[in-house]
């Protein structure tokens, strides 16, 4: 048993997901009902990989259309939540000494607010988000995500957006192809190490599955998934609770730790 708030990773799929019916946005939003109401979001999006580490510093954030011949419906979507620009000096202090610059032009992509949306309509929790530092491998990236431990207790939902089977060149539209045997093997090959705790595993995810190389072409979807697992302290489990490859190339799987 443990008191600290859970974190979360969300496979986001397609941005339409966010304006769509669909069986993940159920989920998402069923999840928004069902945690322990956060004080604050801070959330870890695959589309915001760059060089360093950033935080978004804004008392009111800007929602990004980070994408590309969509509908006009997906681009008036707005999600109005505040900023957090004390939890973004917090989590600087604790990612110390890796410097986290402050940042004033990103704002919430749409690997945030697809999600966040559905979860809590009413955007009424504070966001901040954390940038992907491309120059990292995986287990760098762990261990930095493991000094975000304390927000847990401050009662900070740490949010994991991307998809860990991400490949945009693999997708299939043909509704009755079957699912293929690279995607299924990695997703299932994650699940398992998720479930017998193997974090080393997961985090040289690039060794984890003969997969891998298809499933995780490049690795800023995948990511996210380590800062919520660095999360998990003894005792706490990790629970999968959607699972769902759409396309042939995405999977939708989402993992929560804690709050058992
Ligand atoms: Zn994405």
């Amino acid at each position: 048993m443990s008191s600290a708030h859970p974190a979360v990773f969300l496979g986001h799929g397609s941005p339409m997901l966010a304006i769509e019916p669909n069986r993940y946005a159920d989920g998402w939003r069923q999840l928004g009902r069902s945690l322990p109401r956060p004080r604050a979001i801070l959330a870890v999006s695959a589309h915001w990989y760059i060089r360093g580490t950033a935080v978004t510093a804004q008392a009111q954030p800007r929602t990004i259309h980070d994408f590309y011949g969509f509908p006009p419906a997906l681009y008036a979507v707005q999600y109005p939540a505040r900023g957090d620009p004390q939890l973004a000096l917090r989590v600087a202090s604790l990612l110390a000494p890796t410097a986290v610059r402050q940042d004033e032009d990103w704002g919430l992509d749409h690997g945030t607010w697809a999600v966040l949306r559905h979860m809590y309509p009413d955007a009424d929790i504070p966001v901040v988000q954390l940038s992907i530092d491309a120059s990292l491998g995986g287990a760098q990236h762990y261990a930095l995500a493991q000094r975000l431990a304390p927000l847990r207790d401050e009662g900070v939902l740490v949010l994991g957006s991307g998809n860990v089977v991400h490949n945009l060149r693999a997708l299939q539209f043909d509704a009755a192809a079957p699912t293929p045997a690279w995607a299924r093997s990695f997703n299932t090959a994650v699940q398992a190490a998720i479930r017998e705790r193997r974090h080393a595993a997961l985090a040289a995810y690039e060794q984890l599955d003969a997969g891998a190389a298809m499933s995780v072409p490049t690795p800023e979807h995948y990511l996210p998934l380590l800062y919520v697992l660095a999360l998990q302290r003894p005792g706490e489990s990790a629970a999968v609770s959607l699972d769902g490859i759409e396309l042939g190339a995405i999977s939708m799987l989402c993992v929560q730790v804690g709050g058992d």
